[in-house]
């Protein structure tokens, strides 16, 4: 769609950009504020704070050979004024590492398809079938980077097959995949990126190249956790694994905060998720298990506290949209009631501050599984240093607080700083303890967390070499500031 306001309001000085794409006829792709599809688009942003952000303009490519061409008009630009590019796939992230102020925004929502093929291309229409077992398959799912998760398994459901993607059905596929991926099936198919067997990638100069274990196999490796540092990922294709013809079975289960101690000394067995809230005066402090069985056990006993048992697409398929402010920073600790416990307290303490600063916010302290094999079963295979930071299991630990839309900056900032002192007492105290881990997972971290350098100092200098390889202008150092940079440090 053409710009109502192109030729009017917007002036070329500020979107000399924006001008730039329209010239290259780009202009049916490019939507300007006052558009429908940039008001769409914008309020598609999971965060709060993105929606505000003002753009110059907005590129909605529908191709590969389209974004290449974006890439190429907006790396060859000598305007040396202050603009800068967001790239976004599903727009899910807590913060705006996928927006920008007064720049040109990438959109990939229209790569949005799912298909099942063999290794060599060729469309997988079957179903397959379901052994007692789940096991890899032959086939691989292409997904482009703005499908839904949610999307992603339903599509992938009726022929018998899974892949290690997001739990909440809302979240897209690219953000989650380039910074490392936490799934259901993590303690059986490992981190989602693990599981990626080939990516397709726009590179800073427009060029379109494939990598995977034979061609560009650096590449290959460091897409694998180096989130937006190296190019464009237009394409993932995944390995798939066998499900049982009855589904996955989860659900959760909510209890009293008063009921910690029996939740921390045993919790119910196969649990994958233990939150402890705080839901605001009204709603108080709780707790939240999600149990999930993966090898379609319906009648497991994790699930007596259940009525009904529900199929894991229904539950993928809840979406949560956002359009609160959210803050989140996160840790990697140990596995032993002395966190648990200092996790719930160092919670009351930091509810109680935040009431006393005049929050209504409310918190999530999540613990979930970062089982040690991951470090193990694909050493050097990716760029996160598991084998340097993951040597027992360990708790991936994420405390989010959700402050209301109303909230403006002074507040938000409050939130964040609060958080903050938070997390960083029980890193203290979590390296106060024997095995204490130093990852940082990135797509928990708060904008302040140093998370490449958590992946260890031979992998930071390994992806610094791999990016000034396939970026060597810097143009994904510079122009798309949004992220963890490797040319930041
Ligand atoms: C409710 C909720 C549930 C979540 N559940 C999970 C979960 O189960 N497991 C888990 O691991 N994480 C989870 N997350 C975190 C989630 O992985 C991140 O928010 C992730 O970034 C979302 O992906 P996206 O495509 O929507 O990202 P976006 O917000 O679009 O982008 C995030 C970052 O990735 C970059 N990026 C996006 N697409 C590309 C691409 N194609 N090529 C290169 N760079 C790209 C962007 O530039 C940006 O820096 C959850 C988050 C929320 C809010």
């Amino acid at each position: 769609m053409v710009s109502k306001l192109y030729f009017g309001i917007i002036s070329a000085s500020l979107s000399a950009r924006c001008d730039a794409l329209f010239a290259a006829s780009l202009g049916r792709i490019t939507v300007f504020p006052g558009d429908d599809a940039y008001d769409e688009s914008r309020n598609t942003f999971y965060s709060q704070g993105n929606h505000n952000l003002e753009l110059n303009c907005n590129v909605q490519p529908t191709t590969i050979k389209k974004v290449s061409q974006v890439i190429k008009i907006l790396g060859s630009s000598s305007d040396l004024t202050n603009w800068d590019i967001g790239v976004r796939s599903g727009g899910h992230s807590d913060w705006n590492n996928n927006a920008v102020y007064r720049g040109v925004s990438i959109d990939l929502s229209k790569f949005n398809q799912v298909e099942l093929t063999t290794y060599s291309g060729i469309p997988w229409k079957q179903a397959i079938e379901w052994t007692g077992r789940s096991a890899i398959t032959d086939v691989v799912a292409r997904i482009r980077p703005a499908t839904h998760w949610g999307d992603v398994i339903t599509y992938l459901e009726p022929y018998g097959v899974s892949v290690t993607g997001g739990r909440s059905g809302h979240v897209g596929v690219g953000g989650l995949l380039v910074a490392g991926g936490a799934s259901y099936n993590i303690q059986q198919w490992r981190l989602s990126c693990d599981n990626v067997v080939n990516y397709e990638v726009v590179l800073a100069n427009g060029n379109v190249v494939q990598a995977n274990r034979f061609v560009n196999g650096d590449l290959f490796k460091v897409l694998k956790g180096g989130g937006n540092n190296l190019g464009i990922v237009t394409r993932f294709d995944m390995r798939t694994f066998t499900v049982p013809p009855q589904g996955a079975y989860g659900g959760l289960a909510f209890s009293p905060f008063s009921s910690i101690d029996a939740n921390i000394d045993s919790g119910p067995p196969g649990h994958q998720f233990l939150v402890y809230r705080y839901d605001g005066p009204k709603g108080g402090y709780g707790l939240m298990n999600m149990m999930v069985s993966t090898d379609g056990k319906n009648n497991s006993s994790n699930f007596a506290d259940f009525g009904s048992k529900i199929p894991l697409s229904i539950v993928q398929s809840i979406s949560d949209a956002g359009g609160s402010y959210y803050h989140s920073a996160t840790l990697s600790i140990q596995p032993s009631e002395a966190m648990l416990q200092k996790s719930a307290e160092i919670l009351q303490t930091l509810v109680d501050a935040a009431q006393k600063a005049g929050s209504t916010a409310t918190f999530n302290f999540v613990h979930q599984p970062l089982p040690k094999m991951l470090a193990s079963v694909n050493p050097g295979g990716n760029i996160l240093g598991l084998d340097q930071t993951l040597r027992t299991n360990q708790v991936l630990f994420e405390a989010r607080a959700t402050t209301p839309a109303a909230d403006g900056a002074a507040k938000n900032a409050i939130m964040d700083s609060l958080l903050l002192k938070a997390v960083e007492e029980l890193r203290q105290f979590s390296a106060s303890q024997p095995n204490h881990s130093t990852y940082v997972y990135m797509n928990y971290a708060s904008p302040t967390q140093n998370v490449l350098e958590s992946y260890g100092a031979s992998n930071v200098a390994y992806l610094r070499r791999v990016a000034g390889k396939y970026d060597p202008t810097g143009f994904f150092q510079t122009r798309v500031p949004g992220g963890w940079k490797i040319g930041r440090f």
